[in-house]
């Protein structure tokens, strides 16, 4: 993704307050972060650790960001729980439950979406990982491809249905 400044990622949220927005504390690493290889941004908030953030721009150039809420304890990796956005069932991450409010209205009146994610929004990094080759996927460059248009598009539709 291209590079954002804080000030655009505050003005994102499509699902937080002003306030809630503005008490948000960016990425411990965000001056040295590879956006490259990043389909979406995503961090816990150091502050506050219950606090999550997704933040990611679509093919019109549009930036949204979502405020979501880690709702339990993170399974331990290699459970049977996957991660909706990377999908990756071989995950080295932790993942856990997040409810994020509905925009608009909707989310006004309470109504929330929830779904699994990576614990620490490793789905960028997990994609990337090399599968061994196989006789069906001689070429695991072409797979991390693949998944790496595939976490762009989950990312992309899960904001859409918030
Ligand atoms: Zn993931």
């Amino acid at each position: 993704m291209q590079p954002l400044n804080e000030k655009t990622i505050r003005a994102s949220f499509i699902n937080a307050s002003r306030q809630e927005a503005k008490k948000l504390t960016p990425p411990e690493n965000f001056n040295s972060l590879d956006w490259e290889s990043l389909e979406y941004l995503g961090w816990r908030d150091p502050k506050m650790p219950q606090r999550g953030y997704m933040i990611y721009t679509n093919a019109n150039g549009e930036t949204r960001g979502l405020l979501l809420r880690a709702t339990e304890g993170a399974r331990k990796a290699g459970s049977a729980a996957m991660c909706e956005m990377c999908r990756d069932v071989t995950l080295p991450c932790a993942v856990g439950m997040f409810t994020t409010r509905r925009s608009g209205q909707a989310g006004r009146d309470g109504d929330t979406l929830g779904t699994l994610l990576c614990t620490r929004f490793e789905c960028s990094a997990n994609v990337r990982i090399a599968p061994p080759k196989d006789p069906i996927n001689p070429d695991p460059m072409v797979v991390v491809a693949q998944r790496i248009i595939q976490l762009d598009e989950r990312v992309n539709s899960f904001i859409e249905r918030v």
